[in-house]
Protein backbone atom coordinates (compact mmCIF):
# COMPACT_ATOMS: atom_id res chain seq x y z
CA UNK A 1 0.00 0.00 0.00
CA UNK A 2 1.52 3.19 -0.92
CA UNK A 3 -0.65 5.36 1.10
CA UNK A 4 -0.28 6.86 4.87
CA UNK A 5 -1.99 4.76 7.76
CA UNK A 6 -2.27 6.34 10.84
CA UNK A 7 -3.54 4.96 14.13
CA UNK A 8 -5.38 7.88 15.59
CA UNK A 9 -5.65 6.39 19.53
CA UNK A 10 -3.44 4.13 20.64
CA UNK A 11 -1.63 3.45 23.85
CA UNK A 12 1.63 2.27 24.43
CA UNK A 13 3.13 1.25 28.01
CA UNK A 14 6.46 1.52 28.47
CA UNK A 15 6.06 0.05 32.05
CA UNK A 16 3.59 -2.80 32.09
CA UNK A 17 3.41 -3.65 28.35
CA UNK A 18 5.26 -4.10 24.90
CA UNK A 19 5.77 -0.33 24.49
CA UNK A 20 7.79 0.25 21.05
CA UNK A 21 7.76 -3.09 19.84
CA UNK A 22 3.65 -2.94 19.31
CA UNK A 23 4.60 0.37 17.18
CA UNK A 24 6.90 -2.13 15.48
CA UNK A 25 3.92 -4.61 14.77
CA UNK A 26 1.79 -2.09 13.56
CA UNK A 27 4.94 -0.64 10.88
CA UNK A 28 5.26 -4.25 9.92
CA UNK A 29 1.16 -4.64 8.92
CA UNK A 30 2.16 -1.51 6.75
CA UNK A 31 1.09 1.20 9.27
CA UNK A 32 3.15 4.11 9.28
CA UNK A 33 2.04 7.15 11.63
CA UNK A 34 0.45 7.02 15.28
CA UNK A 35 -1.03 9.13 17.90
CA UNK A 36 0.14 7.83 21.05
CA UNK A 37 -2.03 8.52 24.23
CA UNK A 38 -0.78 8.01 27.92
CA UNK A 39 -2.07 5.50 29.52
CA UNK A 40 -3.96 6.57 32.42
CA UNK A 41 -1.75 8.27 35.32
CA UNK A 42 -2.59 5.58 37.95
CA UNK A 43 -1.21 2.77 35.68
CA UNK A 44 2.11 4.18 35.23
CA UNK A 45 2.91 6.48 38.23
CA UNK A 46 2.02 4.95 41.65
CA UNK A 47 0.66 8.29 43.29
CA UNK A 48 -1.79 10.02 41.56
CA UNK A 49 -2.30 12.93 43.86
CA UNK A 50 0.44 14.48 43.12
CA UNK A 51 0.51 16.98 40.00
CA UNK A 52 3.83 15.19 39.49
CA UNK A 53 2.32 12.05 38.67
CA UNK A 54 1.07 13.89 35.12
CA UNK A 55 4.18 14.83 34.40
CA UNK A 56 6.21 11.61 34.76
CA UNK A 57 3.58 9.90 33.11
CA UNK A 58 3.91 12.70 30.53
CA UNK A 59 7.58 12.16 30.06
CA UNK A 60 7.31 8.56 29.68
CA UNK A 61 4.87 9.29 26.84
CA UNK A 62 6.90 10.89 24.89
CA UNK A 63 9.87 8.85 25.53
CA UNK A 64 7.99 5.64 23.86
CA UNK A 65 6.55 7.87 21.46
CA UNK A 66 9.92 8.66 19.96
CA UNK A 67 10.99 4.97 20.29
CA UNK A 68 7.97 4.38 17.79
CA UNK A 69 8.69 6.64 15.85
CA UNK A 70 12.40 4.74 14.92
CA UNK A 71 10.01 1.76 14.18
CA UNK A 72 8.09 3.25 11.35
CA UNK A 73 8.61 5.13 7.66
CA UNK A 74 6.61 7.82 8.81
CA UNK A 75 6.40 9.01 12.75
CA UNK A 76 4.57 8.76 15.84
CA UNK A 77 3.02 12.16 18.08
CA UNK A 78 2.15 12.49 22.06
CA UNK A 79 -1.06 13.01 22.33
CA UNK A 80 -1.54 13.74 26.67
CA UNK A 81 -4.25 14.29 29.27
CA UNK A 82 -5.95 13.30 32.08
CA UNK A 83 -8.34 10.19 31.97
CA UNK A 84 -12.34 11.30 32.82
CA UNK A 85 -12.49 8.02 35.27
CA UNK A 86 -10.15 9.67 37.27
CA UNK A 87 -12.54 12.33 39.29
CA UNK A 88 -14.00 9.14 40.06
CA UNK A 89 -10.89 7.91 42.11
CA UNK A 90 -10.11 11.20 43.46
CA UNK A 91 -13.80 11.39 44.70
CA UNK A 92 -13.39 8.03 46.33
CA UNK A 93 -10.58 8.75 47.83
CA UNK A 94 -12.10 12.21 49.92
CA UNK A 95 -11.61 14.80 46.95
CA UNK A 96 -14.78 17.13 46.53
CA UNK A 97 -16.00 17.15 43.21
CA UNK A 98 -14.29 21.23 42.71
CA UNK A 99 -11.06 19.80 44.16
CA UNK A 100 -11.02 16.96 42.26
CA UNK A 101 -12.09 19.07 38.94
CA UNK A 102 -8.73 21.92 40.00
CA UNK A 103 -5.96 18.70 39.98
CA UNK A 104 -7.63 17.61 36.92
CA UNK A 105 -7.10 21.16 35.39
CA UNK A 106 -3.63 21.67 36.62
CA UNK A 107 -2.91 18.15 34.76
CA UNK A 108 -4.58 19.17 31.38
CA UNK A 109 -2.01 22.52 32.36
CA UNK A 110 0.74 20.43 32.45
CA UNK A 111 0.17 18.65 28.82
CA UNK A 112 -0.85 22.36 27.50
CA UNK A 113 2.68 22.53 28.00
CA UNK A 114 4.07 19.70 27.00
CA UNK A 115 2.22 21.18 23.22
CA UNK A 116 3.72 24.56 23.51
CA UNK A 117 7.15 23.31 24.03
CA UNK A 118 7.14 20.96 21.41
CA UNK A 119 6.76 17.34 21.86
CA UNK A 120 3.29 16.99 21.95
CA UNK A 121 0.58 17.27 19.24
CA UNK A 122 -2.16 17.51 20.92
CA UNK A 123 -4.38 17.04 24.45
CA UNK A 124 -6.64 14.16 25.81
CA UNK A 125 -10.04 15.26 28.32
CA UNK A 126 -13.44 14.23 28.63
CA UNK A 127 -15.95 13.35 30.88
CA UNK A 128 -16.81 9.69 32.55
CA UNK A 129 -18.54 7.32 29.90
CA UNK A 130 -20.54 5.70 32.99
CA UNK A 131 -23.01 6.75 35.72
CA UNK A 132 -21.71 9.40 37.89
CA UNK A 133 -23.55 11.92 40.63
CA UNK A 134 -24.43 15.39 39.17
CA UNK A 135 -21.53 16.89 40.91
CA UNK A 136 -19.63 14.73 39.53
CA UNK A 137 -20.74 15.29 35.86
CA UNK A 138 -20.85 19.37 36.16
CA UNK A 139 -17.27 19.19 37.36
CA UNK A 140 -16.39 16.77 34.42
CA UNK A 141 -18.16 19.09 32.17
CA UNK A 142 -15.66 21.89 33.98
CA UNK A 143 -12.48 20.11 33.19
CA UNK A 144 -13.47 19.53 29.22
CA UNK A 145 -14.33 22.87 28.92
CA UNK A 146 -10.97 23.87 30.33
CA UNK A 147 -9.49 21.28 28.06
CA UNK A 148 -11.09 23.60 25.10
CA UNK A 149 -9.86 26.82 26.38
CA UNK A 150 -6.32 25.69 26.68
CA UNK A 151 -6.63 23.56 23.28
CA UNK A 152 -7.68 26.97 21.79
CA UNK A 153 -4.76 29.30 23.50
CA UNK A 154 -2.26 26.49 22.61
CA UNK A 155 -3.65 25.99 18.98
CA UNK A 156 -4.15 22.11 19.42
CA UNK A 157 -6.87 19.45 19.09
CA UNK A 158 -8.32 17.68 21.68
CA UNK A 159 -9.32 14.47 21.77
CA UNK A 160 -12.51 13.82 23.95
CA UNK A 161 -13.20 10.19 26.33
CA UNK A 162 -17.00 10.76 26.85
CA UNK A 163 -20.49 8.40 26.99
CA UNK A 164 -20.98 6.71 23.54
CA UNK A 165 -23.78 8.42 21.09
CA UNK A 166 -24.20 10.30 17.90
CA UNK A 167 -24.84 13.92 19.46
CA UNK A 168 -22.06 16.10 20.56
CA UNK A 169 -23.39 19.22 19.06
CA UNK A 170 -23.30 21.07 22.80
CA UNK A 171 -20.14 19.86 23.38
CA UNK A 172 -18.65 21.31 20.04
CA UNK A 173 -20.55 24.65 20.74
CA UNK A 174 -18.74 24.76 23.95
CA UNK A 175 -15.16 24.20 21.69
CA UNK A 176 -16.41 26.86 19.37
CA UNK A 177 -17.04 29.33 22.04
CA UNK A 178 -14.04 28.98 24.22
CA UNK A 179 -12.20 29.75 20.61
CA UNK A 180 -11.56 25.84 19.57
CA UNK A 181 -13.10 24.96 15.84
CA UNK A 182 -15.24 22.00 16.32
CA UNK A 183 -13.36 20.55 14.09
CA UNK A 184 -10.45 20.17 16.22
CA UNK A 185 -12.39 18.27 18.58
CA UNK A 186 -11.92 14.59 18.39
CA UNK A 187 -14.21 11.84 19.69
CA UNK A 188 -12.40 8.84 20.48
CA UNK A 189 -14.43 5.76 20.03
CA UNK A 190 -17.00 6.87 17.91
CA UNK A 191 -19.04 3.96 16.49
CA UNK A 192 -20.19 5.59 13.25
CA UNK A 193 -20.63 9.18 11.92
CA UNK A 194 -21.67 11.82 14.69
CA UNK A 195 -22.86 15.43 15.65
CA UNK A 196 -19.99 18.28 16.27
CA UNK A 197 -16.83 16.76 16.70
CA UNK A 198 -14.73 15.20 14.39
CA UNK A 199 -15.33 10.98 14.96
CA UNK A 200 -12.37 8.80 15.15
CA UNK A 201 -13.51 5.38 14.40
CA UNK A 202 -12.91 2.24 16.57
CA UNK A 203 -12.16 -0.08 13.27
CA UNK A 204 -14.70 -2.38 13.17
CA UNK A 205 -16.15 -2.57 9.81
CA UNK A 206 -19.97 -2.13 10.37
CA UNK A 207 -18.69 1.42 11.89
CA UNK A 208 -15.72 1.73 9.05
CA UNK A 209 -18.28 1.27 6.58
CA UNK A 210 -20.75 4.03 7.91
CA UNK A 211 -18.56 6.43 8.21
CA UNK A 212 -16.59 5.86 4.38
CA UNK A 213 -20.76 5.76 3.20
CA UNK A 214 -20.86 9.15 4.84
CA UNK A 215 -18.62 11.45 3.58
CA UNK A 216 -17.79 13.31 6.63
CA UNK A 217 -14.17 13.87 7.70
CA UNK A 218 -13.24 10.82 10.25
CA UNK A 219 -9.82 9.15 11.65
CA UNK A 220 -9.14 5.70 12.25
CA UNK A 221 -7.96 4.14 15.70
CA UNK A 222 -7.88 0.69 17.87
CA UNK A 223 -7.59 2.22 21.14
CA UNK A 224 -4.91 -0.64 21.49
CA UNK A 225 -4.00 -0.52 25.29
CA UNK A 226 -0.84 -2.31 25.61
CA UNK A 227 -1.64 -4.50 28.37
CA UNK A 228 -0.62 -7.56 29.14
CA UNK A 229 -3.19 -8.17 31.67
CA UNK A 230 -6.08 -7.58 29.19
CA UNK A 231 -5.03 -8.99 25.85
CA UNK A 232 -8.01 -8.85 23.56
CA UNK A 233 -9.92 -5.93 25.35
CA UNK A 234 -9.92 -3.56 22.32
CA UNK A 235 -8.61 -3.84 19.14
CA UNK A 236 -4.99 -5.45 18.43
CA UNK A 237 -2.15 -2.75 17.23
CA UNK A 238 -2.37 -4.33 13.50
CA UNK A 239 -5.85 -3.28 12.93
CA UNK A 240 -5.54 -0.12 11.50
CA UNK A 241 -3.58 -1.59 8.39
CA UNK A 242 -5.92 -4.67 8.16
CA UNK A 243 -8.98 -2.31 7.90
CA UNK A 244 -7.15 0.01 5.22
CA UNK A 245 -6.53 -3.06 3.48
CA UNK A 246 -10.38 -4.01 3.71
CA UNK A 247 -11.47 -0.66 2.71
CA UNK A 248 -9.16 -0.38 -0.57
CA UNK A 249 -10.41 -4.09 -1.37
CA UNK A 250 -14.27 -2.66 -1.29
CA UNK A 251 -13.89 0.39 -3.56
CA UNK A 252 -13.61 3.06 -0.23
CA UNK A 253 -10.13 4.83 -1.48
CA UNK A 254 -11.72 8.58 -0.85
CA UNK A 255 -11.80 7.45 2.76
CA UNK A 256 -8.94 5.90 3.26
CA UNK A 257 -7.56 9.57 1.81
CA UNK A 258 -10.45 10.98 3.93
CA UNK A 259 -9.35 9.10 7.40
CA UNK A 260 -5.14 9.30 6.71
CA UNK A 261 -4.29 12.12 4.81
CA UNK A 262 -7.32 14.65 4.41
CA UNK A 263 -8.62 14.72 7.92
CA UNK A 264 -5.00 14.58 9.75
CA UNK A 265 -4.16 18.17 8.02
CA UNK A 266 -6.98 19.21 9.14
CA UNK A 267 -7.38 17.97 12.34
CA UNK A 268 -4.10 18.29 13.83
CA UNK A 269 -2.25 20.13 11.05
CA UNK A 270 -0.10 17.38 10.20
CA UNK A 271 1.07 16.17 6.68
CA UNK A 272 1.10 12.55 6.69
CA UNK A 273 2.50 12.50 3.47
CA UNK A 274 5.62 14.93 3.85
CA UNK A 275 6.40 12.95 7.11
CA UNK A 276 7.18 9.39 5.10
CA UNK A 277 10.56 8.85 4.54
CA UNK A 278 10.42 6.14 2.00
ZN1 LIG B 1 -7.63 4.96 24.98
Amino acid sequence: MDTPILDNHLHLDPVNGRGAEAAKEFADAGGTHLLVLNKPSWYLVESVDSVDAFRETFELTCEVTEKATEQLDGRAWPVLGVHPALISQLVDSGYTPEEARDFMQEGLDIAAEFVSDGPALAIKSGRPHYEVSNAVWETSNEVMRHAFELGAETGCAVQLHTEGGDDFETVAEWAESRGLPQEQVVKHYSDGPIAGPIASIISHKDSLTAAAESGEPFLMETDFLDDPDRPGAVLGSKTVPKRVRWLLENGHEQAVETAHVETPARVYGIDTEQTLDS
